[in-house]
């Protein structure tokens, strides 16, 4: 999608900090950190959310992703969010899925 920045982000016409990609995934530092490990994983595909995210394959993908990620950093304790729709706090509308770590997180969220 052509205004989407996360779309112009996996298709490298601008630029992030990539930490993984394969040829349907991407993940790079979330530009505005809440902890010291916040890292975004995307499908490079236009998909809006989890709502329209209808690709099985794809789902799968994106948790290998998280777990290619965290494999990667050496990183064993984390959380992975998901936020769907305005009310939940999407802000953006490509699915991202959150890896965050690196201080100690409350449960359950505010
Ligand atoms: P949401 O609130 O939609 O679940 O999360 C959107 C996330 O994307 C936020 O944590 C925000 O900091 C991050 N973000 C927004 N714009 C950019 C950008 O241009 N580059 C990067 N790397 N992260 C972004
Ligand atoms: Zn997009």
């Amino acid at each position: 999608m052509t205004d989407c920045i996360f779309c112009k982000i996996a298709n490298k016409e601008i630029p992030s900090n990539l930490v993984y990609e394969n040829e349907s995934i991407a993940a790079f530092n979330d530009i505005n950190p809440c902890a010291p490990v916040h890292i975004l994983v995307i499908p490079k595909k236009h998909v809006e959310s989890l709502n329209e995210l209808e690709d099985k394959n794809l789902m799968a993908e994106l948790l290998s992703g998280v777990k290619e990620v965290t494999k990667k950093l050496g990183i064993k304790d984390y959380r992975t969010v998901i936020n769907t729709g305005k009310g939940a706090g999407q802000e953006v509308f490509h699915i991202h899925l959150h890896i965050i770590s690196g201080r100690p997180l409350n449960w359950p969220p505010g």
